[in-house]
C-alpha cells in the first residue's frame, strides 16, 4: 500500500544518503531529546579586566554529553540545531540555567550566546525580558553575544531590537568580530556594548604582522566608538601582554581559565578574582 511504499522511498533515499547527512539526523534526533534525557550542562569561562584582571563575568558555554558517542562540540551540534527550531528549545533552557547562575556571584555577569535565529525570532525582546523578571534578575547582569550576521542581514530590524534591549540594560557584545562581512562603518548603527574580537586574530598575533594589525584597528574602531573591547582565546602570557599595550578593555582565554563546571565558577566569582594556580599560569590579584 502507499505507507508502506512510502517507507521504501524513505529507505531508498536513505541508503543514497551520504554519511555527513546521517550523522546530521543523528545528531538531531539526539538533540531533540537532550534536555529532557539530563544530558546537557553549562559551563562558564571567566572574562576578566585589563585593569586588575578581576573577573568581571562569565561567557556560558553548552555541552553536550550523549551516552552513545561521547561529548559531541557545540561547534558541530549548535549550526544543526539552528537549521530546526530545536535551536529555540536549547537556547530557552540556557538562558533559563544562565538566570539562574548569575544568582549565585556577588556581581558579575553572565555572557549567553544567542545564534541568529533565536535573535531573530518572533517577540525576541519580550520573550528575553519576560525570562530575566520571572527569573528575578538585573538585566545589567545579563550580556547578550550575537555575531555579525545576526545583525547584518536586516540591520534595520536588528538595530531596533538591540536599541530596546540596551534600553532595558541589557549588555549587548559583539561576538567574534572581524571574521563577518559587517562594514566598520555601519558598527555605529547598533547600540553595542563592546566587541569580542575572534580568536584566530589573537592567535596569530605573535606570528603573522596582519593579525597584530587587525587587533590594532579593531581596539582603535572600539574606542573611538566608546565601546569595550574583549579579547577572546587568550592562551599566553605573551599575548597578554600585547593585548594590554594595544588596549584591549577585556580578556577571555585559556591562559586565565578554561570554561568551568558551575561550581568552580561560583568559588571563583566569589572570590573576584583568579588566585594563583601551581603551574602559574593563572593571575594574581593586584597588590
Ligand atoms: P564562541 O561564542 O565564540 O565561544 C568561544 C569558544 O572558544 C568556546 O568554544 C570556548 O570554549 C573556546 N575558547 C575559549 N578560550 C579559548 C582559548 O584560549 N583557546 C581555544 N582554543 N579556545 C578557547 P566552545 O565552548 O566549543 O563553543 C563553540 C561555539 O559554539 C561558541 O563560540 C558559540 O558560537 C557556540 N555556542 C556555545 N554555547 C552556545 C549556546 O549556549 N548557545 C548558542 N547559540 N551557541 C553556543
Ligand atoms: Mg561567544
Ligand atoms: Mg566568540
Ligand atoms: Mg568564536
Amino acid at each position: 500500500d502507499a505507507k508502506r511504499e512510502g517507507r521504501g522511498i524513505v529507505r531508498v533515499f536513505d541508503e543514497s544518503m551520504d554519511e555527513n547527512v546521517k550523522l546530521r539526523r543523528s545528531i538531531e534526533g539526539g538533540l531533540s531529546k537532550a534536555i529532557e534525557k539530563g544530558e546537557l550542562h553549562l559551563v562558564y569561562q571567566p572574562i576578566v579586566a585589563r585593569e586588575g584582571l578581576e573577573i568581571v563575568g562569565f561567557e556560558a558555554l553548552l555541552r553536550w554529553n550523549t551516552d552513545a558517542h561521547g561529548p559531541i562540540s557545540p561547534a558541530v551540534f549548535i549550526p544543526i540545531a539552528e537549521e530546526s527550531n530545536l535551536i529555540h528549545e536549547l537556547g530557552d533552557w540556557v538562558l533559563e540555567q544562565s538566570l539562574d547562575m548569575v544568582k549565585d556571584w556577588p556581581g558579575q555577569y553572565v555572557s549567553v550566546n544567542f545564534s541568529p535565529r533565536q535573535f531573530r525570532r518572533h517577540n525576541f525582546v519580550g520573550r528575553i525580558l519576560d525570562r530575566v523578571q520571572r527569573a528575578g534578575v538585573d538585566p545589567q547582569r545579563v550580556q547578550i553575544e550575537i555575531t555579525e550576521t545576526a545583525i547584518f542581514d536586516d540591520a534595520d530590524r536588528a538595530a531596533e531590537t538591540l536599541y530596546k534591549l540596551r534600553q532595558m540594560g541589557f549588555r549587548i557584545a559583539l561576538d567574534d568580530f572581524g571574521t563577518g562581512y559587517s562594514s566598520l562603518y555601519n558598527i555605529r548603527k547598533f547600540a553595542l556594548d563592546c566587541l569580542k574580537i575572534d580568536r584566530s586574530f589573537i592567535d596569530g598575533m605573535g606570528r603573522e604582522r596582519e593579525s597584530a594589525a587587525i587587533v590594532q584597528s579593531i581596539v582603535h574602531l572600539g574606542r573611538s566608538l566608546g565601546l569595550g573591547v574583549i579579547a577572546e582565546g587568550v592562551e599566553t602570557e605573551a599575548q597578554v601582554q600585547a593585548l594590554r599595550v594595544a588596549g584591549c578593555s577585556h580578556l577571555q582565554g585559556y591562559f586565565f581559565s578554561r570554561p568551568v563546571e558551575a561550581a568552580v565558577a561560583r568559588t571563583m566569582a566569589a572570590s573576584l578574582y583568579l588566585t594563583n594556580g601551581e603551574d602559574d599560569l593563572t593571575v594574581d590579584p593586584p597588590a
